[in-house]
């Protein structure tokens, strides 16, 4: 096999080797069948129990309470952007059939372009209004400036912004935690967080008191093609009924109780990304789960951000975020002076390092470490940091 570059792109991006490799067995292969996984029937009874175990590896990993459902499905990050708002007012107006659509609020909190697009799309779908009831831009708003909604439809957040390199901390105590204790504590909150580009990395705060979460496969656990929503019970409602008391329609692909009521197989799902998430999600379980990953994501995540700061103390680099609000996954910078960025990107691709370049929309660097990036990457990317700022200096 030619030699793999390092790839610190943002997704889609790095899978382990050793998974890729256990692929092409199955693309040949699935499990003794004789018929390759992406030409197997998704009814087979060799796929549905690989269904059945991918479910099992991600509630056991995160800890998954029974009230809550794990279902797959496509259409990424942004079909969940509609998904959410059409179940969550589905549910609203089964609850309050009476309110007007000025009355139905979703509040959503913007912390960066992928918050600020599902807003935007939640707009578009109406049947409700959007409030947005904290917004900041690279940094987590602090929690007095968190202005909830009294019974809102849905209460979104996206956990890490991928673009902008901002994430909520996991951290209760820190001024960048998601404010849970602004919240009534007695109810079924409808609290929806998008984790496409954090899940599975470490463990996920309060879970059990989301309505859904949501993530795209293809930054830690696989390619693109599969998402999985985790959704508490009560959000799994009658979406006909709810139209016809007004509710605006949901297409049926769509319906979360749609997909639970089908074990996720209502129409073929993405078979070979559920095929390589397994993979995935079966090694990590051997490494130790998520717990393996958070400790050595967190170790990765200060190695670069502590040379970042050597950096800025030369007047070499500078972090786009506040510090303690920046993610762990993906670190966003700017490389400081004339062709200076340019020069960075060369000399790293010169090292087999890719994907450096910031998202077309901001520019800068943004170096994605998601779980399939080891540790000894996340030093050969420190390492030439290292050498960068001394050259530069
Ligand atoms: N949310 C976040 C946090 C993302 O990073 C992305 C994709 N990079 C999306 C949503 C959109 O996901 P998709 O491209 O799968 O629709």
């Amino acid at each position: 096999m030619a030699k793999r570059a390092v790839n610190f792109g943002a997704g889609p991006s790095a899978l382990p080797d050793s998974v890729l490799q256990e692929a092409t067995q199955g693309l040949l292969d699935f499990q003794g069948t004789g018929i390759g996984i992406a030409e197997i029937s998704h009814r087979s009874k060799e796929f549905t129990a690989f269904v059945a175990n991918l479910e099992s590896l991600i509630r056991t990993q995160l800890d998954v309470p029974p009230t809550h459902q794990i279902l797959f499905t496509q259409g990424g990050g942004t079909g969940q952007f509609s998904a959410v708002v059409l179940n969550m007012l589905a549910r609203h107006r089964l609850l309050h059939p009476n309110l007007t659509d000025d009355e139905r609020v979703m509040d959503y909190i913007i912390t960066g372009s992928w918050s600020k697009k599902a807003a935007a799309e939640a707009r578009r779908l109406g049947g409700g209004k959007v409030n947005v009831a904290a917004q900041s831009t690279h940094s987590i708003p602090s929690h007095e400036s968190f202005k909830f909604s009294p019974d809102p439809a849905l209460i979104y957040y996206c956990e890490n912004e991928t673009v902008d390199g901002v994430q909520f901390s996991h951290d209760p105590s820190s001024p960048a935690s998601f404010p849970f204790h602004l919240l009534p504590q007695d109810t079924l909150l409808p609290i929806v967080a998008d984790y496409s580009s954090s899940f599975m990395s470490r463990k996920i705060p309060r879970l059990a008191d989301h309505a859904v979460i949501f993530a795209g496969a293809q930054k830690n656990i696989g390619p693109a093609g599969l998402t999985i929503v985790i959704v508490r019970q009560d959000c799994l409602v009658d979406v006909d009924a709810a139209a016809k008391l007004g509710a605006v329609p949901v297409p049926i692909s769509m319906s979360f109780q749609t997909l639970a009521d089908s074990d996720s197989l209502y129409n073929t799902p993405s078979t070979l990304p559920i095929y390589i998430a397994g993979l995935v999600l079966e090694r990590s379980r051997e490494l130790g789960g998520v717990q393996y990953f958070e400790e050595l994501n967190r170790k990765k995540a200060d190695k670069v951000y502590s040379v970042l700061k050597e950096g800025e103390q030369k007047g070499v680099f500078r972090g786009k975020v506040k510090e303690g609000h920046g993610s762990w996954m993906n670190i966003t910078f700017d490389v400081l002076g004339d062709g200076a960025e340019a020069k960075f990107l060369t000399g790293a691709e010169a090292k087999g390092m890719k994907a450096l370049k910031g998202h077309r929309s901001v520019g800068g660097i943004r170096a994605s470490l998601y779980n399939a990036i080891t540790e000894e990457q996340t030093d050969g990317l420190v390492t030439y940091m290292r050498e960068f700022i001394a050259a530069n200096t």
